[in-house]
């Protein structure tokens, strides 16, 4: 079993399709282990994505990010990371495979309605950023 770092973004959240994100994400066999509704600051999603700091879109996407509300999770499942990479499809989702959910549920490369780690170590980091252990604890 492995987990990974997922969050519905402020778009989606907006657009009230949390709940058939969520629908999905159960459909697809994933065990939600932990799950909140936040809005974070600007400066706390400049933190999520510091790796991104030097890219050209790093202001907008963290306003973005800071926008309104979103919903954060620990999914598991085996091979969690890259399976949920693949049910959220490519970044962009006009460049998304249909049936992904960015291509279902994203509007742009930027509103693209949900994250997921790409990494074992981006996982450890982001779950490490907005869970704390006890709350991932068996
Ligand atoms: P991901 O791993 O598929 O989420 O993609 P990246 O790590 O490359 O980018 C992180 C997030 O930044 C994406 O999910 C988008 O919300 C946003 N993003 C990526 N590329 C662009 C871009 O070219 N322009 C803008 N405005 N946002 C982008």
């Amino acid at each position: 079993m492995e987990l990974t770092f997922a969050i519905i973004k402020p778009d989606a959240v907006k657009s009230r399709d949390t709940g058939r994100i969520l629908q999905r994400i159960e459909d697809e066999g994933f065990q939600i282990r932990a799950m909140r509704m936040r809005h974070i600051s600007q400066s706390e999603a400049e933190g999520f994505y510091a790796v991104h700091h030097e890219r050209p879109f790093f202001a907008s996407l963290t306003a973005f990010m800071s926008s309104g509300p979103c919903v954060v999770l620990a999914l598991e499942a085996p091979d969690a990371i890259r399976k949920w990479r693949t049910l959220m499809g490519a970044t962009d989702p006009a460049k998304a495979d249909a049936g992904t959910l960015r291509k279902e549920f994203g509007a742009s490369i930027e509103n693209n309605a949900t994250h997921g780690s790409d990494a074992p170590d981006t996982a450890a980091f982001e779950l490490g950023y907005f869970f704390p252990g006890i709350e991932l604890a068996r």
